[in-house]
């Protein structure tokens, strides 16, 4: 195992993407806190997976909007493991609407969890990995956040800051180290996508190459990789994983 004696911290890992992220980092022998925001019956279940895998699971409740709240969630994660390895800056939100219709609390609102989060998550965490010498940071963007989408200047905007923000850290933790790398998903089936009515979903599959959506495994096995020897020369880069939607 990959992971063996790694601690991690996954947000959003209640459902989707952060759930098998949670689980594919399990699978490779780390101890892994599950954040969620409110769901937490299926974060509790997320939480019995992992042990079930044989794994340490915690759960890890904060809305990483909020900085008070990620702070003590990061302590009570520190309480337990002892030391956080990994983070997996993962929870993310859309509140789509034109520009013209988006009023402000509805940019705020998206920006805060999407971008604000991934400050907040990582600033609480951060100082413990310097003072180890040792830290995998990997941030989900999004390909929307690389070509723009008609109703998503919010989600498109946080995920582009996140993306410039990896480049920005992977520099100055580098000596430290911390590597920081984004993995920016196409469209996956998670209840972000099968939300999308089916006359736009056929519209989008028409526009991928491979021709599907990708699956929330498909994106995890590349957090995997950025947090396994493997990818050890890899920081500052963001990996796709979108079937060919952007190249
Ligand atoms: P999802 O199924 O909607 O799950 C969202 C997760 O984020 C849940 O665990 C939710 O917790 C958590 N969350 C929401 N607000 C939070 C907050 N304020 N604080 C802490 N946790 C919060 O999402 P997904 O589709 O798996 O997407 C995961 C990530 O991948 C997001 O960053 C998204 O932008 C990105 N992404 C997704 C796709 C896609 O096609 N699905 C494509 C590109 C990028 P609760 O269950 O407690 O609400």
């Amino acid at each position: 195992m990959k992971l063996e004696g790694r601690t991690a911290l996954v947000t959003g890992a209640s459902r989707g993407i952060g759930r098998a992220i949670a689980l594919a980092l399990a699978a490779e022998g780390a101890d892994v806190a599950i954040n969620y925001v409110s769901n937490e019956a299926a974060a509790a279940a997320v939480v019995e997976e992992v042990q079930a895998i044989g794994r340490k699971g915690m759960l890890a409740r904060a809305d990483v909007g909020d900085f008070p709240d990620t702070y003590a969630m990061a302590h009570s994660v520190l309480r337990e493991f002892g030391h956080i390895d990994i983070l997996v800056n993962n929870a993310g939100v859309t509140s789509d609407k034109t520009f013209v219709n988006m009023d402000h609390s509805t940019w705020r609102k998206v920006l805060a969890i999407n971008l604000d989060g991934v400050f907040n998550c990582t600033k609480v965490c951060i100082d413990q990995m310097v003072e180890q010498n040792y830290g995998r940071v990997v941030n989900i963007t999004s390909v929307i956040g690389q070509i723009g989408n008609f109703g998503q200047a919010n989600y498109a905007a946080s995920k582009a800051g996140v993306a410039a923000m990896t480049k920005t850290l992977a520099k100055e933790l580098a000596s430290k180290g911390i590597t920081v790398n984004a993995v920016a998903p196409g469209f996956i089936e998670t209840e972000m996508v099968s939300s999308i009515p089916q006359s736009l979903q056929d519209r989008l599959l028409s526009q991928i190459p491979l021709r599907r959506f990708g699956k929330a495994e498909e994106v995890a096995q590349m957090v995997v990789f950025l947090c396994a020897p493997e990818g050890d020369y890899v920081t500052g880069a963001e990996l796709e994983v979108n079937g060919g939607l952007f190249m």
